[in-house]
């Protein structure tokens, strides 16, 4: 018996330790960990600088709350609007708190209501995140929802522009759909999204909770499409393990949050933001990106190798990758936790695979022979 409510179907093991990619369980057995966290490990278990990141700043202070400046929060929005087109940040606790942000502010900017998402979509289990997302399995049982959400079908142009009249708000979406399926944007449906934002008063809000922070090669995924978002959510890769989540918005924006208009009590606390710091001096460098995006065509190289029939289809960008199978693939998530590597699930037939940005051209061999031994 359990003194938690039952949110989870939690797996029967708990990982105890950890380095780098391995870790261990509380029987001392050892994994490849491509979970991550679910895409929050970004530099792996116990990144030495991060301990000492967060070591050094917990001497200091904890916490002060928003009453008083937090010289850590500037500098860390400073890295995050670097050489982008960003101007200004907020920093919260978590994915759906950011997209609450992000829907508030498009809302209250615009004085309109009407937000389009899409289908297979995930933004999070607060009101809003949930009203958002395009999956009734989310939502069943939750009603009334936040008013004024429409799912359109991703990657279908048509149905978009059949949508569009000057009752919408914001266009939000995220450029790879993570929890639904590893489902990529099309070029076609971006540059259709992008020309609708730029020829109106639309904005577009880019949800990089689980793409951002060079999860995909890149710093955020959209830097890959023609789209140029007015908004964009972060959360998971941005604490590297800490909690910690954000946005980031242009400059026409700034004078819509006002005093008092937003906050939380938490956000952006000391620990949180000199933690993330030390993630965004690592990762935002163009050679660790370009190591990221190498060791993904990699491992895209040897998935394709281990699996050339045609049921099979590997999916993704960076290292947010899906392995499409022809089954269900829950019961080859324990199996292969069984052979000793960590998947997580995206949609029914989709085993995901988010190892650490740091994970090893070997390690990433051991999870394809794993793969192909267990599956085939
Ligand atoms: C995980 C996720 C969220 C929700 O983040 P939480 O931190 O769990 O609230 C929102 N959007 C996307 C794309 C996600 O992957």
């Amino acid at each position: 018996m359990s003194a938690l409510f039952n949110t989870y179907a939690r797996r029967p093991i708990e990982l105890v330790e950890g380095q780098g990619t391995i870790v261990k369980d509380q029987n001392g057995k050892e994994y490849l960990d491509f979970t991550s966290g679910i895409a929050v490990l970004s530099l792996g278990h116990a990144h030495p600088e991060l301990i000492k990141a967060l070591h050094d700043q917990s001497k200091k202070v904890w916490h002060t709350s928003y009453l008083f400046q937090i010289s850590g929060q500037e500098k860390l929005a400073e890295s995050l609007i670097k050489d982008n087109h960003f101007s200004y940040a907020f920093f919260c606790n978590s994915g759906a708190e950011a997209n609450e942000a992000a829907i508030k502010l498009a809302r209250k900017h615009t004085g309109k209501h009407h937000i389009i998402t899409f289908q297979q979509s995930f933004h999070g289990r607060t009101f809003g995140g949930m009203s958002a997302t395009g999956q009734d399995k989310i939502q069943k049982g939750f009603g009334p929802l936040v008013e004024k959400f429409t799912y359109l079908p991703f990657n279908d142009v048509d149905a978009l522009k059949a949508a569009v009249d000057n009752s919408v708000a914001a266009i939000m979406l995220e450029v790879i759909q993570g929890e639904g399926g590893v489902n990529v944007i099309t070029d076609e449906f971006a540059k259709a999204i992008q020309d609708i934002c730029s020829n109106s008063d639309i904005l577009l809000i880019i949800d990089e909770v689980q793409t951002g922070i060079g999860r995909t090669g890149t710093r955020f995924a959209y830097e890959q499409t023609p789209l140029k978002p007015n908004i964009v959510t972060m959360a998971k890769g941005l604490g590297g393990g800490f909690p910690i989540g954000g946005i980031l918005g242009t400059a026409e924006l700034h004078d819509t949050f006002g005093p008092g208009s937003h906050g939380t009590t938490f956000g952006g606390n000391p620990l949180g933001v000199a933690v993330s710091q030390k993630v965004i001096e690592i990762i935002f460098q163009d050679e660790f990106l370009q190591e990221v995006q190498k060791k993904s065509a990699y491992f895209v190289e040897k998935l394709e190798a281990a699996f050339p029939e045609e049921q099979y289809k590997v999916k993704g960008k960076g290292l947010l990758l899906g392995l499409e199978i022809d089954n269900e693939v829950a019961p080859f998530i324990g199996k292969l936790e069984e052979a000793g590597l960590l998947v997580c699930g995206a949609g029914p037939k989709v085993i995901r695979l988010l190892p650490p940005l740091t994970v090893s051209y070997e390690e990433i061999d051991k999870a394809v022979e794993i793969l192909k031994n267990t599956i085939k």
